[in-house]
């Protein structure tokens, strides 16, 4: 893969604050990919992607984007734009003004060129015949839609996404995601795409960049941090539950509640007499009513069609979702088996 965009031996720290807020970050995009740079809150993410615009400086480390050293160069040289979770459009103008407002400014058109441009920009967006209202006569989705055209209006190398659709409500959100995906797949566009949210970073990305404070810890395809996380706080931040410690003796996985052969599990990669967590997703369990493992319903939160259960079982407290249609109540015995594709073990 050629590097597009090259982020290489990022540290920075702010000054008053105890620590590094980025140490030693590496990452490359590909020309045409959408990244998410994922992490929880204060991992570093937004001045990652601030330090890519030119908004903030990093202490150490280079940016390159398409063969430029960006270093030193004021936001509008880089070719970058940027896409906040809060619009920042102007009130007073209309939403053909806005998303015109960078080329408008510069005269980079001629008029018919530019109206052009802007009712193409508008289509693009499923904003056709919005041109002449008021921003302020715009929903939530729709003003995030018009930040979007003013920011490709400027035709950026790199589109910078940070939390874009935070505000907005759950549909509206899917709805946008795949506009987005789409916009990349038709303009070929490049996006660094800022989230906490894994669900959203999965929906979005082509490959994820988890940020655990302030280190790179993976970059990888969405489905392998939910299939195979590395560590503890990988698994604890893509949905995995029931972190239960365990060893490797003898090719199987000692722990409290028994030893295991975990089928699928690449056991070579762990080694005897180390500390691991053996850990099982939440959807783990099957064959409810019927299955080989058995244990008390401690409590119940109905889900929809599952029912989140805290089950005491051989000696630990296990966090599985039950089907809805079964009721269960606390103080219920209640037998099951455990997918095996859904267990997984980390370092502890
Ligand atoms: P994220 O976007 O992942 O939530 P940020 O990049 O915003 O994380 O922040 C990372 C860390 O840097 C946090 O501890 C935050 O408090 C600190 N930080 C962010 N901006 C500043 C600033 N301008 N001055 C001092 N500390 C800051």
């Amino acid at each position: 893969m050629s590097a597009f965009l090259s982020l290489e031996n990022i540290y920075k720290t702010y000054p008053g604050q105890d620590g590094l807020v980025l140490a030693d970050v590496n990452l490359t995009l590909a020309k045409g990919e959408i990244v998410a740079l994922l992490g929880a809150s204060g991992s570093g993410k937004t001045t990652l992607l601030k330090i890519v615009s030119g908004l903030e400086s990093q202490d150490k480390g280079r940016v390159v984007l398409d063969g430029k050293i960006l270093d030193g160069l004021p936001p509008e040289k880089r070719s970058t734009a940027m896409v906040f979770q809060k619009s920042l459009l102007f009130r007073h103008l209309t939403v053909a003004e806005n998303i015109n407002f960078a080329p408008r400014l510069n005269r980079a058109f001629e008029r018919a060129e530019l109206r052009a441009r802007t009712s193409a920009m508008l289509e693009l967006l499923h904003l056709e015949g919005y041109g002449r209202k008021r921003v302020t006569e715009l929903s939530g989705g729709q003003e995030q839609r018009v930040s979007l055209g003013r920011a490709l209006m400027t035709e950026p190398s790199l589109l910078l996404l940070d939390e874009p659709l935070s505000a907005l409500d759950i549909n509206l959100k899917w709805a946008l995601l795949m506009e987005i995906r789409e916009l990349n797949v038709r303009l070929g566009q490049t996006m660094l795409y800022v989230t906490h949210d894994q669900k959203e970073a999965a929906a979005v990305a082509n490959r994820v960049a988890f940020l655990d404070g302030g280190r790179l810890a993976r970059v990888a395809r969405p489905h392998e941090f939910y299939s195979r996380p590395l560590s503890l706080a990988e698994a604890k931040f893509f949905g995995w539950e029931n972190f239960i410690p365990c060893s490797l003796e003898n090719g199987r996985l000692r722990s409290a509640m028994g030893e295991y052969a975990l089928p699928g599990l690449a056991l070579g990669a762990y080694r005897p007499g180390e500390g691991y967590y053996m850990c099982i997703r939440p959807e783990a369990a099957k064959n409810v009513g019927s299955g080989a493992w058995s244990g008390v319903v401690k409590s119940a939160l109905p889900q929809g069609l599952g029912t989140l259960c805290e089950i005491e079982c051989r000696g630990e407290t296990l966090k599985l979702v039950l089907p809805a249609r079964f009721v269960h109540h606390p103080g219920e015995s209640v037998s099951f088996d455990l997918d095996p594709e859904l267990f997984w073990v980390v370092p502890s």
